[in-house]
């Protein structure tokens, strides 16, 4: 049993990354398209062997629940129209995997998971990183203590971008701009690796003066976020930076630094630890995985057993609040308390 996946938004990350993924998988196919553009619907679809009653416009979006072929729709457009689509998409019946930053705020959020728990549909967010196997395995060294307690983490994401007139500069579009679109990996990666909440946040903000691409979202965000047992993760997200995805676990015997972190490839884990007075690093090579077909399977598997996602929308949620807490300091210039989370144990 396969399970069929509607594509909503084609564009970079659909044609290049999930349509392609989608070949790939073990328990996930493609049933279906939707796009705003009758050109590209019909290029797309005759490519990768989709029916033309399997098409769809933005305007019948909504007749997916007719078609039986289609179990999971996919959100992956601009962030500031992932609620409607994912409560139009619920209320058809289909399960919705939704692109992260799950929304523009976490009211938003709130309404979209209520819309799925409503309809008795299952809602995950698109945290691909959670299944790339790299993160895994240092989140397990953490579980298991290789290298003694937790001390703290440092975590950069920063690459460059040139067009001011893209949604992601648009702030009614995007939410935000380097936070919510590549800063938000800090946060999901921290929170999953350590299996725990943050407490607090403490954060700057800065976007160069007259720059076009920063007239609507912000460039650069530095924040700290404190985690129990005293733990600090350190954090710079900047949208005006050469390329640089990369975090560092700092424990009592050791360290773990990963290079290309959140990239879709190239993740290179180094471990170092002491072995009397040398100071040993190795690399911990792993088999390299297709991060998209991992999480689309996982997915379907949740779907063919009835299990919940492990990237839950109340997951979803929680960055948003940690988000908005992180705005609210650099505003503020205080730190800001996160509310202990009652839905934390969907997530850990
Ligand atoms: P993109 O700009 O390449 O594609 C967005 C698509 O939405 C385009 O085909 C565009 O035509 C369509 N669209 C529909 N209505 C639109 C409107 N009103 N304004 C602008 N575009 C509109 O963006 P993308 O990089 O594919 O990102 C799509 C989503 O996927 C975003 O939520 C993004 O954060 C997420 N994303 C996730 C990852 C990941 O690694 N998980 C990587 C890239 C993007």
């Amino acid at each position: 049993e396969r399970i069929g996946y509607a594509i909503v938004g084609l564009g970079h990350l659909s044609l290049e990354e999930i349509l392609p993924a989608l070949n790939t998988c073990k328990k996930s196919r493609l049933a279906a398209l939707v796009s705003g553009s009758p050109d590209k619907l019909k290029k797309v679809a005759e490519q990768y062997g989709v029916k033309p009653e399997s098409c769809y416009s933005y305007e019948n979006y909504d007749q997916i629940k007719n078609n039986p072929e289609v179990d999971v729709i996919y959100i992956v457009l601009p962030n500031g129209l992932h609620k409607e689509y994912v409560i139009r998409g619920a209320k058809t019946g289909k399960h919705i995997l939704c692109e992260k930053p799950m929304a523009n705020t976490a009211a938003e959020c709130r309404e979209m998971i209520a819309a799925c728990t409503t309809a008795g549909v299952k809602l995950m967010v698109a945290y691909r990183i959670q299944y790339q196997p790299h993160n895994r395995k240092i989140r397990d060294m953490l579980k298991q203590k290789v290298l003694g307690e937790t001390k703290y983490i440092q975590a950069t994401n920063g690459q460059a971008s040139a067009n001011p007139d893209h949604w992601r500069h648009k702030k009614a579009l995007a939410g935000g701009g380097a936070l919510p679109d590549i800063g938000l990996y800090c946060i999901n990666t921290n929170r999953f690796i350590l299996g725990q909440e943050p407490t607090e946040v403490f954060a700057y903000q800065y976007s160069t003066p007259g720059n076009p691409l920063f007239a609507e979202v912000e460039e650069m965000v530095s924040w700290q976020m404190k985690f129990p047992n005293g733990i600090i993760a350190n954090c710079v997200t900047n949208y005006d930076s050469h390329d640089n995805k990369d975090y560092g676990v700092f424990c009592e015997k050791g360290w773990l630094k990963l290079d290309n972190a959140y990239a879709y490839t190239g993740q290179d884990l180094k471990k170092s630890h002491a072995e009397g007075k040398e100071k040993i690093i190795e690399n911990i090579v792993l088999a390299a995985t297709d991060q998209f077909a991992v999480e689309m399977d996982h997915f379907s598997d949740c779907i063919i057993n009835n299990k919940r996602p492990f990237s839950t929308g109340e997951e979803g949620l929680q960055d948003h609040i940690i988000m908005e807490a992180i705005y609210e300091s650099a505003r503020t210039g205080r730190p800001v308390k996160i509310p202990a989370n009652a839905d934390a144990s969907l997530f850990h």
